[in-house]
């Protein structure tokens, strides 16, 4: 298959900025995101415009998250929206990996603190 400057979803020119802001698909991302943080009181944390994406918000868990859906869109080019599912499967993979690691290096109340917004 060719590799096209068109995104898939919309046809508009592919640049980065398209890909993870631009694009009304990747936007759905963006409020599946906010709509995940605002249930558990992290309204600084939504992503409201471009430049959100890659503010360090209050909370290191929420930058992460962000860093991990990034890394899902560039993944998944050909279908770049996230639903609030993919989202929290994100959260649960991030959650399970440092716990690990907290438990591995006894780290756990570290571990409790970055994330505590997302353990309930
Ligand atoms: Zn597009």
């Amino acid at each position: 298959m060719v590799d096209s400057d068109r995104c898939m979803n919309c046809e508009e020119v592919k640049t980065f900025k398209h890909l993870m802001w631009e694009c009304n698909h990747v936007r759905i991302t963006w409020i599946n995101l906010n709509s995940v943080l605002v249930e558990r009181g992290l309204e600084k944390e939504c992503v409201r415009d471009y430049s959100n994406i890659y503010d360090y918000g209050v909370s290191a868990a929420t930058s992460t998250i962000k860093l991990k859906i990034i890394q899902a869109l560039i993944q998944i080019d050909r279908r770049t929206k996230l639903g609030v599912g993919e989202i929290l499967k994100i959260i649960n993979d991030l959650i399970n990996k440092e716990k690990y690691i907290a438990v591995k290096n006894n780290k756990q109340m570290i571990f409790k603190q970055k994330l505590k917004d997302f353990l309930k």
